[in-house]
């Protein structure tokens, strides 16, 4: 296609000449796996070979386990202030901006992303730590003063134990940053495995917790895949809760795996977002939020505006407007900062893709840009066009699946409940989108759509202070704002006689 805006290979010294060598952290130390074995990651954008990590096995991963119940169950890290803790999450903030450059690079290297992005989300990544600390002062419990005139209770707020975490591969920074930083400041004790495609940036971070003065013990990262580090950690009985984020496939086999010693599990899931756009909306800013939406990341994010459903009346100038800016959208090599849309993860996910769009081809569906891979100039990695499919049918899988790509599909309705019917036709409910000028439009939609986040004339603005997570099969849980504390706690009643009024059970005469 060459009406599209492409970017070719930019002139960068950020590829490495060395693959960057990460190691496991247990119990303080890096270590290469038991076995010894390694994988390797290359830049999905240039093919080099980036990253050489070892491959975690069940002893690596039982290793990391009893490190951080040993961590927990001393107590040190459990029973320590506020204060304290937040003192050591604020100076792991410090360090994250002092790393910034560093850690974006290996994660566009990792991921394929535009390099101005990652910086983006590493600069978001430290707030998130900031404000961690915030709760960690504040936690508390609750008392009750009213049980009567001999009795107090309190209710304590107390670390869940140790906690594994999982992470996925689309943001990897950011999101371990929405699990850890929350975990630490309950007093939790943790196992981390990064996703197999990314995991450079969370040795990163260990590296970082350790400058900052983490007790050793306290948080462990096992690298390597699901199975086995990813089962181990969500069968073990010693750890007592999964927070995890991924695909709902893998979310659903965590809670089976995780059922037969009763951890909690929370989970962060995959979404097919709508935004509903009515006739009366500012389509200049709703027109710019959905090719936003839909390319963010290259569509390889759970909150991707991937399902626009669009007022019948507007709905062809809305298709042709969302065409023509998607041809002005830079996509390419992801370490040029002018670039917003860089690789796809690997070759199986980019053909994934690319099945979705020809079997809806097939069905009847029109492609009105886009629709196969591109070939960027210079590289060898993969990249897929802009994508817009109309003429699309709510049961097709193209408009219910989450296709986790540049691949927008448009729907359309012809009044509010219709359009209602169409956002809550769906598996998934993390996120969903209105724009309307009219506030009363704005409020029933919000109200009645099912799911976790509901934007009204914006999209995907997110903050520290605002809880996110789905509902349906888009997970259960919430991480962010003090919920996001909350799902680390555990909670503990203390029931307090004062004096000695109890009135005995039994009337002995022994005594
Ligand atoms: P994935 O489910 O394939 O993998 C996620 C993590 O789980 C990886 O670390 C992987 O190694 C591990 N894993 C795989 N099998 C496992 C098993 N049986 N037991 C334990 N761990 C296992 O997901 P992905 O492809 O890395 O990420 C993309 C998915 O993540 C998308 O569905 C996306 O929507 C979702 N996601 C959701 C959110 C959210 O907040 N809701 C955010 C980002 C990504």
């Amino acid at each position: 296609m060459t009406d599209l805006t492409i970017l070719s290979k930019y002139a960068s010294d950020a590829l490495p000449s060395e693959p960057f060598r990460a190691r496991h952290l247990i119990g303080g130390q890096w270590l290469d796996s038991a076995d010894g074995a390694t994988f390797e990651r290359c830049s999905p954008a240039h093919g080099t070979c980036v990253t050489i990590a070892a491959k975690g096995g069940a002893a690596d991963t039982d290793a990391a386990i009893t490190a951080a119940r040993a961590a927990f169950d001393q107590g040190d890290w459990a029973f320590s202030s506020g204060k304290d803790r937040a003192t050591l999450l604020l100076r792991v903030a410090d360090l994250i901006d002092r790393e910034r450059v560093r850690i974006a690079t290996a994660e566009t290297l990792e991921s394929g992303k535009p390099i101005s992005q990652a910086m983006a989300e590493i600069e978001g990544a430290a707030d998130l730590w900031r404000f961690a600390a915030s709760l960690a002062r504040t936690m508390h419990g609750e008392s009750h003063n009213s049980l009567g005139p001999d009795m107090l209770g309190v209710v304590l707020k107390e670390p869940i134990g140790v906690v594994s975490i999982i992470t996925p591969w689309n943001f990897p920074f950011l999101i371990v940053s929405q699990k850890l930083p929350f975990a630490l400041a309950a007093g939790c004790t943790v196992v981390i495995k990064p996703s197999e495609m990314t995991p450079a940036t969370t040795v990163i971070l260990g590296e970082l917790l350790i400058e900052a003065g983490l007790p050793f013990g306290v948080a462990n990262i096992v690298l390597g895949y699901g199975d086995p580090v990813g089962t181990a950690m969500t069968t073990d009985p010693r750890v007592d809760m999964v927070t995890f984020t991924g695909s709902t496939g893998v979310g659903k086999a965590i809670v089976k795996a995780a059922g037969d010693t009763l951890k909690k599990v929370s989970l962060e899931l995959g979404g097919k977002n709508p935004q509903v756009i009515f006739p009366d909306a500012d389509l200049d800013s709703a027109i710019d939020a959905i090719v936003f939406g839909i390319y963010f990341n290259a569509g390889e994010c759970c909150n991707s505006g991937s399902r626009i459903i669009v007022h019948e009346d507007i709905a062809e100038e809305v298709i042709a407007r969302i065409v023509a800016l998607s041809r002005e959208v830079p996509f390419g090599d992801p370490l040029n900062p002018a670039t917003k849309v860089g690789a796809i993860i690997s070759p199986q996910h980019q053909a994934k893709i690319d099945a979705y769009v020809q079997a809806a081809a097939k069905a009847g569906a029109q492609v009105r840009l886009g629709g196969a891979a591109i070939a960027i100039p210079g590289l060898s990695g993969e990249f897929y066009q802009p994508t817009v499919i109309s003429d699309v049918t709510a049961n097709m899988p193209i408009a219910r699946d989450e296709v986790f790509g540049p691949v927008l599909v448009v729907l359309t309705f012809k009044n509010l409940d219709d359009a209602v019917a169409l956002t809550n036709d769906a598996a998934y409910g993390l996120s969903a989108g209105v724009w309307s000028e009219n506030i009363h439009t704005c409020l029933e939609f919000a109200r009645r759509a099912q799911a976790g986040t509901v934007w009204t004339n914006t999209w995907m603005d997110g903050f520290a202070e605002m809880p996110f997570g789905g509902v349906k099969e888009s997970g259960q849980g919430r991480e962010l704002g003090r919920y996001g504390l909350e799902e680390f706690l555990e909670t503990k009643t203390v029931t307090m006689r004062i004096g000695r009024s109890r009135t005995p059970w039994i009337e002995t005469k022994a005594i």
